[in-house]
């Protein structure tokens, strides 16, 4: 099996050889992935800039291909298939994240726009990501995730993804729940994020807000993906690059029949 993969926070995170030593398990593994740290690039992708191209190597990987991308996650998908690659992957994996994507993160992760590239091409795509506490003391151990990832995906590789087909996951905050609790395939969550943004010293070129620590969801309905993995749950959802209110086109479409 031909795998790709890449991920947001760049090609030197830890999450990135976390994951390269899930994926080598399952087949031949190329990795694109941002030059620099995309997170929060959600699906850009880069029109006005070149998109400079750097070999790379994995010192506990030296013989997979790597390549360091000077553009977003979603860039690196879609030039691996069309310029970079020999042939197009099975397989995109994109990751580890370092935060948790559930819930509206889901919105803005580069993590999941990159795998939601992957779904664009028809190529079946998993997102990993690991909750990080707000206690910037307490690093996450990437390494920890291989062993339940690599679970995970050989079950679903067994069970089959199909062409097209975007899985969220995620495993909980290490520190709270240092061994995660059973899967749960569950739905994204609605709930609202209270995040704040602090307002700087203004100087002549004009006021300067800057995002606050905090990334908190408002009280999550139960049996979503914010609720789980708060509860110290593994969390997978399968996710849709569909955006069309299907419940809506009957009604909207009746109007203009
Ligand atoms: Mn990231």
């Amino acid at each position: 099996m031909r795998i790709l993969l890449t991920n947001d926070d760049g090609i030197e995170a830890a999450g990135l050889e976390a994951l390269l030593a899930v994926a080598t398990q399952f087949g031949e593994v190329t990795v694109v992935a941002p030059h620099t740290h995309q997170s929060a690039q959600s699906h850009a992708i880069t029109l006005t800039q070149p998109l400079v191209a750097h070999k790379f190597c994995f010192d506990a990987f030296p013989a997979v291909r790597a390549i360091g991308l000077e553009g977003h996650p979603a860039d690196c998908v879609r030039l691996s298939m069309r310029n970079l690659l020999d042939a197009p992957p099975d397989l995109v994996l994109s990751g580890i994240n370092a935060g948790a994507n559930v819930g509206m993160n889901i919105h803005y992760s580069g993590t999941v726009g990159a795998a939601a590239e992957a779904a664009m091409y028809n190529v079946p795509a998993v997102a990993f990501s690991v909750a990080t506490p707000f206690d910037k003391e307490f690093q996450p151990d990437m390494n920890v995730a291989i062993e339940p990832f690599t679970t995970l995906l050989a079950t679903l590789l067994d069970a089959g993804i199909a062409p097209g087909e975007l899985i969220n996951i995620n495993l909980p905050n290490q520190q709270r729940h240092p061994a995660p609790k059973a899967p749960r395939v569950c739905r994204q969550s609605q709930a609202r994020v209270q995040d704040t943004y602090r307002e700087e010293q203004s100087d002549d070129l004009g006021h300067r807000f800057h995002i606050g620590d905090k990334f908190e969801f408002d009280s999550p309905s139960s049996d979503t993906d914010v609720e789980w993995l708060r509860n110290g749950h593994i969390t997978i959802t399968p996710i849709t690059i569909d955006n069309t209110d299907h419940g809506e086109l009957k009604r909207f479409g009746s109007l203009f029949s």
